[in-house]
């Protein structure tokens, strides 16, 4: 049993690595400094040579189908009753809220999770389900709640699902369009909550959560030229970011003490980064030259939570 809870430790936390493809503004270029060997990214460049492994990798050409497809077994487990924090982590402009929220043409995870929670709990008659949703903001160390001031969207999902829903993604894209100017700045979290109850013997609900994570821009701001109010933000990210990797490493390498308290993210996502619950952090980098140094960083933090 010992060896059973080691294994499933070990499986509770993910770390996938997204490439964006080439978009328009990128700079032209001669040769591509990241390329995929099968669960490995590697970067080539003058002056890095390095190799990174991860459970698996996207490739520029990778779809939202194929990223939805390795998400939904997490999906399958938050109804079962286990708390789930799925995080998209990277600079700015790596593709993490093209990854969450997608577009209407090409939906991400987030709209796409919300669809298939229903119809997983649609198909299980031995279990009732309510669900609700929260959407907060994490800025400057403080939290804001997106719905305010109606907070909570709460329906009976046996009663009506499809208004659920629908209520439910107006929200959330209005909340997602509202934070997306300042979103590099701040951490985005998509909150749903299952509460799931016998529908025979009436025992008590167990309730667990299903976090949605576009964590703020992981550039270093120093870099960037900042000052001010921008580099206070910056500095802000930066530390909530690494208060992040010291709490999934250390749950990671089974410490004693996890530094939950260090930031205002790890404390809100607590419950859900512990014991018995599971982590997935997608992180994402630039297929750009000049940003090399930024995708080493980005795949350095995804080596230590691994
Ligand atoms: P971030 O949220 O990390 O700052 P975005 O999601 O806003 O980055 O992505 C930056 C730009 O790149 C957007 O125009 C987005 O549509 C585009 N993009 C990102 N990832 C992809 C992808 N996998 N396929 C197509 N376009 C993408
Ligand atoms: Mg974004």
């Amino acid at each position: 049993e010992a060896l059973n809870k080691i294994l499933d430790l070990k499986g509770s936390i993910r770390v996938f690595c997204r490439v964006r493809p080439y978009i328009s503004t990128d700079r032209k270029r001669y040769r591509d400094p990241i390329c995929i060997r099968s669960e490995k990214v590697v970067i080539r460049s003058s002056t890095i040579k390095k190799e990174f492994s991860f459970d698996t990798v996207f490739s520029q050409e990778a779809s939202q189908d194929d990223v939805f497809m390795e998400v939904e077994p997490i999906l399958r487990s938050a109804l079962d009753g286990n708390n789930v924090c799925i995080l998209a982590y990277g600079q700015t402009g790596t593709g993490k809220t093209f990854t969450m929220e997608g577009t209407n043409e090409q939906p991400g995870i987030v709209p796409r999770a919300l669809e298939q929670i229903f119809c997983l709990a649609a198909q299980d008659n031995s279990v009732s389900y309510t669900f609700s949703m929260s959407m907060l903001e994490v800025y400057m160390g403080s939290l804001r709640d997106l719905l305010a001031p109606k907070p909570h969207h709460r329906l009976h999902e046996t009663v009506s699902k499809c208004r659920w829903y629908t209520k439910g993604k107006r929200a959330r894209s209005t909340a997602w369009t509202n934070v997306n100017e300042s979103s590099s700045r701040s951490h985005c979290l998509a909150r749903i909550t299952i509460r799931r109850s016998g529908s025979m013997d009436g025992s008590k609900a167990e309730v667990c959560k299903l976090w949605m994570v576009d964590l703020g821009g992981s550039e270093r701001c120093l870099k960037t030229g900042a000052t001010g109010q921008t580099l206070d933000e910056g500095k802000a990210i930066n530390l909530s970011l690494s208060a992040l990797g010291d709490v999934i490493a250390a749950l990671k390498r089974h410490r004693s003490h996890v530094p939950y308290r260090n930031s205002k993210l790890t404390q809100i996502l607590k419950d859900s980064l512990g014991d018995g619950s599971k982590v997935l952090m997608l992180v994402h980098v630039s297929p750009c030259e000049e940003d090399v140094g930024e995708t080493t960083c980005s795949l350095i933090f995804a080596k230590r939570v691994r």
